[in-house]
């Protein structure tokens, strides 16, 4: 038996699993400090009553013979991939429903939708980002070529004369910068795509925080998106379904690359490895697009944008660089005083009792700086911003 020595390739613990070991080994040395973390992208408020009340309903559902539901569609039920379709003619872009596939987040089709690409694809990936689109590539032992995100771009990296790659996978808005791609921006890498047959992984998971009308919350309002890109989008940030688990995942029907549509591949691995989402769960996630349910998410989004307002107005006051925070929950900062990214995490954790992320263990063109989440409680993200500027004065 030969295990898979790809995995050897990885580095050696997951980036908020180390956080969390040196936040407990550091309360054990102090138990009686009070840390307050904006390390882990975790949200913080509860489910809105409205998918509350459609969960319980199901529930009821589940326990009376005429409404109990077995196996589901491998696809997502209907009226789910329905109300996402609704959900982006809001955007407008029109989809049809079997262009939509219901996910149990986008973390699981992030990885997954590998298997139905060749090994011998060479992968893009931006650096720094969420560190998932590189470990999967590394454990499938793919080649992968990275981009460079810096204070030159803003974080934005773009095809240029030497881009070369067939997979691309693009974040916006960020994890961790914050950036947001602009239209025109978005418009050069679906260019590039065409011309080369590549294909996008673009990963929306934050395009509910988009605020700036102006800015694109999918690739598809790019014309010629929908013959180069997959889309990936989770209610886990958008509506607190990170213990619930739900996303959705678009693959268009133009979306063809050697004569095969990857939308059929797509189904084709799905119904072969995935039994679908609790029926439970896909009804709370209908709730999230109706009118009263995106009304009742929106102030949840307002909410954890006023604390990453908080976060902002304390570093514009201390004079540190820093991007994100007005269309996405992270704020990412340089570290004062060229201080190395984990440096700047114990300087934090011992003289404010604030946790963070490193900036390094998103990549090498992290090292340096370090991104903070808007996702706790207004009273902890004020107190934790006071500790912050003490520190530092
Ligand atoms: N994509 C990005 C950029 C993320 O930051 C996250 C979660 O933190 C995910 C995807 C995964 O989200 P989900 O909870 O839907 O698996």
């Amino acid at each position: 038996m030969n295990i898979n020595k790809n995995y050897f390739d990885l580095k050696e613990s997951y980036l908020f699993a180390k956080v969390s070991q040196k936040i407990r080994e550091y309360k054990a040395q102090n138990p009686n400090n009070e840390i307050i973390s904006l390390g882990v992208g975790d949200v913080t408020i509860p489910l809105a009553p409205k998918i509350v009340a459609a969960m319980s309903k199901a529930v009821l559902e589940m326990g009376a013979a005429d409404t109990f539901h077995g196996y589901g569609d491998y696809e997502g039920y209907l009226f789910l991939r329905q109300a996402v379709c609704g959900y982006y003619a809001g955007k407008g872009v029109r989809l049809s429903d079997d262009e939509v596939f219901i996910s149990d987040g986008a973390k699981s089709d992030l990885g997954n939708i590998l298997d139905i690409f060749s090994e011998d694809n060479t992968v893009l990936i931006p650096d720094p980002v969420y560190p998932v689109y590189v470990d999967t590539n590394i454990m499938a032992g793919r080649r992968i070529e990275y981009m460079d995100g810096n204070l030159e771009n803003c974080f934005l990296p773009m095809p240029n004369a030497g881009t070369k790659a067939n997979i691309i996978y693009l974040c916006s808005p960020n994890n961790p910068t914050g950036a947001v791609y602009n239209k025109e921006q978005l418009s050069q890498w679906v260019k590039y795509a065409l011309e080369n047959d590549a294909v996008i992984l673009f990963d929306g998971a934050y395009e509910a925080f988009i605020q700036d009308g102006g800015l694109p919350s999918s690739i598809y309002q790019i014309d010629g998106a929908k013959k180069c890109a997959v889309e990936f989008c989770s209610l886990s940030k958008t509506a607190g379904f990170t213990g619930t688990r739900c996303g959705y995942t678009v693959v268009p029907r133009e979306l063809e690359r050697g004569g095969a549509s990857l939308n059929k591949l797509w189904l084709r691995r799905q119904s072969t490895k995935f039994n679908g989402v609790p029926y439970i769960v896909q009804r709370g996630a209908e709730a999230v697009f109706t009118g009263e349910g995106l009304s009742q998410i929106k102030r949840d989004i307002a909410y954890y944008l006023e604390n990453a307002r908080i976060i902002a107005d304390a570093l514009t006051e201390l004079g540190i660089w820093f991007a994100g925070g007005r269309n996405s929950p992270y704020i990412w900062l340089k570290c004062p005083d060229n201080m190395l990214s984990w440096e700047f995490f114990d300087f934090l954790l011992e003289r404010a009792n604030v946790a963070g992320t490193p900036g390094s263990g998103f990549g090498s063109n992290g090292e340096g700086f370090f991104r903070l989440t808007a996702f706790g409680s207004c009273e902890n993200i004020s107190e934790a911003m006071r500790r912050f500027k003490t520190a530092l004065d």
